[in-house]
């Protein structure tokens, strides 16, 4: 998609402040950090939310999560932290190329807003 500013990150077209990446995702900072750590992981490839069908593949999630164990270590967030996927508009979701939210290096409010 030439036009989906995430897939633009992953295609190295736009820059960002890249902490990981792999043959499946990329993790970059978030441009509006909501904690000290906030990065996102991306997979490369295109799909527009949880909501799309096969966005639950086994394949895409696994990679997902081993990049999240990596980026926990390599970030030093050893005291915690928390992993989100907003989705849809009521899920608070503004860029329609699925992502997952890692947030960490302060203490997480429950419930969130
Ligand atoms: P969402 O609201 O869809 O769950 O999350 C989108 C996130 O992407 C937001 O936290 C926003 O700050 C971040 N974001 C939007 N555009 C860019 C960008 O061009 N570069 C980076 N690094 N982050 C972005
Ligand atoms: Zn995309």
């Amino acid at each position: 998609m030439d036009t989906c500013i995430f897939c633009r990150i992953a295609q190295g077209e736009i820059p960002a402040d890249i902490v990981h990446q792999d043959a499946d995702i990329v993790v970059f900072r978030d441009l509006n950090p909501q904690a000290p750590v906030h990065v996102l992981a991306v997979p490369r490839k295109h799909i527009a939310s949880l909501t799309e069908p096969g966005a639950a593949d086994g394949a895409m999630l696994a990679s997902v999560f081993r990049g999240v164990q990596q980026i926990a270590s390599k970030l030093g967030l050893e005291q915690g932290f928390r992993v989100v996927t907003n989705c849809g508009e009521f899920g608070g979701q503004t860029v329609g190329h699925i992502h997952f939210h890692i947030l960490g290096k302060r203490h997480m409010q429950w419930p969130p807003g």
